[in-house]
């Protein structure tokens, strides 16, 4: 028989027809179609029609004819937690939970989930205690970490500070936010009516205490001292020491001086209380030309005008704007010019018409500096009037630099 070349073409055929073989057992797919139950395909009929309540029924049959199929539920259920679907999570997590021949392993895994469900439905009581059952098993330290932030969420401080110490006692973790517990519990023990000085003497050395252990590895956070230093202030003034009160405040403004503003008005009070209310001025004027901020320039401004008159108040407002240009520097510089000209008479020299023109140049000004006279988070960006150590927004700590937003523009 002789050659012909159009053989030639099966060839190729042959070769795709043994890739073929090599990667499809048909009888091996036939084999495992036939053993997945009915219900399988049912729930994934409804998933795939979206009808998820019945797919959840369909999938919990499945799992009482073939125990295998944990994972099918825990693919479920992290689907519908990661869709904000919670009751439909929490429910295919406490079917698997229910389930009596389910292994010790995949029984603490359900339970971790279900936690995580709690979580997210914001149910904080039942998550707590999900979480806790899990003390001793191989989820003890995630369940641990969650707890921390559910005791923060909470306010609970002194259960917070117990978490940490038990997470420190399994593994070595830097746990920074310690010292703004222990800050938390002071504020607190200040606040009360009357203070509880031993308390927060108590609380604040603990806050010191940590902090030197925090900054074992690396330096220890600075906004942590210089919250603990503002306290230690507080608790010196309410405890009528002015001499403690002003060291710590002048600590700060010496160890990190962009807390200065934050601090100016405390410190400007503890020297007008001592009758040395020139003193105090002098002390933030010099502060403020080896640091500027905004903060500072409003209660340097301020006490000027107070003490010495409109005249060095201007003078000193005009050098600062013309080496920091700042809309809101001159929006509170307008503002204050407005006030002490409001309902007096009216400057002779300066004639009717510049108390008109003052406000309409405010007024103009004020609609722009408005979204710039705020601190920001610097995560998740939220933006607030006050200055906080933990964002509102993400509890983050120290998030929030000490600097209005137009500064860190
Ligand atoms: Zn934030």
């Amino acid at each position: 028989m002789d050659f012909e070349p159009w053989w030639l073409i099966f060839v190729p055929v042959l070769f795709a027809l043994g890739w073929l073989a090599a990667r499809f057992d048909f009888r091996q797919m036939l084999r495992e179609t036939r053993t997945l139950p009915d219900s399988y395909f049912k729930g994934l009929n409804f998933l795939l029609n979206e009808q998820p309540d019945r797919a959840i029924d369909a999938f919990v049959e499945v799992a009482k004819l073939d125990p295998e199929t944990t994972e099918l539920h825990f693919a479920l259920g992290s689907l519908f937690r990661r869709r904000g679907e919670m009751e439909r999570a929490i429910r295919v997590h406490q079917s698997l939970l229910s389930r009596s021949d389910l292994p010790e392993a995949e029984r603490e895994h359900a339970q971790h989930e279900l936690a995580h469900d709690f979580l997210k439905a914001g149910m904080l009581d039942r998550a707590e205690s999900a979480f806790e059952q899990l003390k001793d098993t191989r989820y003890a330290l995630p369940a641990l970490r969650s707890l921390i932030r559910i005791y923060e969420s909470e306010h609970d401080w002194p259960r917070a500070i117990e978490a940490v110490k038990t997470l420190q006692g399994l593994v070595d973790e830097p746990v920074p936010q310690i010292v703004h517990y222990y800050c938390e519990q002071a504020q607190m023990a200040l606040a009360a009516k009357p203070f509880d000085a031993d308390a927060a003497h108590t609380a604040l050395d603990a806050a010191d205490h940590a902090a030197k252990q925090a900054g074992q590895g690396e330096s220890a956070s600075k906004a942590a001292k210089v919250r603990t230093a503002m306290l230690r202030a507080r608790l010196a003034q309410l405890e009528g020491d002015l001499k403690r009160e002003r060291m710590y405040l002048e600590s700060i403004l010496a160890d990190a001086p962009e807390f200065a503003g934050q601090v100016a008005e405390q410190l400007l009070a503890n020297y007008r209380n001592a009758g040395q209310a020139a003193e105090g001025l002098d002390v933030l004027q010099k502060q403020y030309a080896r640091y500027a901020s905004l903060d500072l320039f409003n209660v340097v401004f301020r006490e000027l005008r107070v003490q010495q008159g409109a005249a060095p108040a201007w003078a000193f407002a005009r050098g600062a704007l013309r080496h920091h240009p700042s809309l809101l520097g001159l929006d509170r510089l307008l503002e204050a010019e407005l006030s002490s000209t409001d309902g007096s008479q009216q400057d002779q020299e300066q004639g009717p018409v510049r108390g008109a023109d003052l406000s309409l140049l405010r007024s103009l000004i004020h609609k722009h500096t408005q979204r710039l006279d705020r601190y920001a988070c610097r995560t998740c960006g939220f933006q607030a009037r006050r200055y906080y150590w933990q964002c509102p927004g993400c509890n983050g700590w120290e998030t929030y630099a000490p600097r209005r937003l137009e500064e860190l523009e």
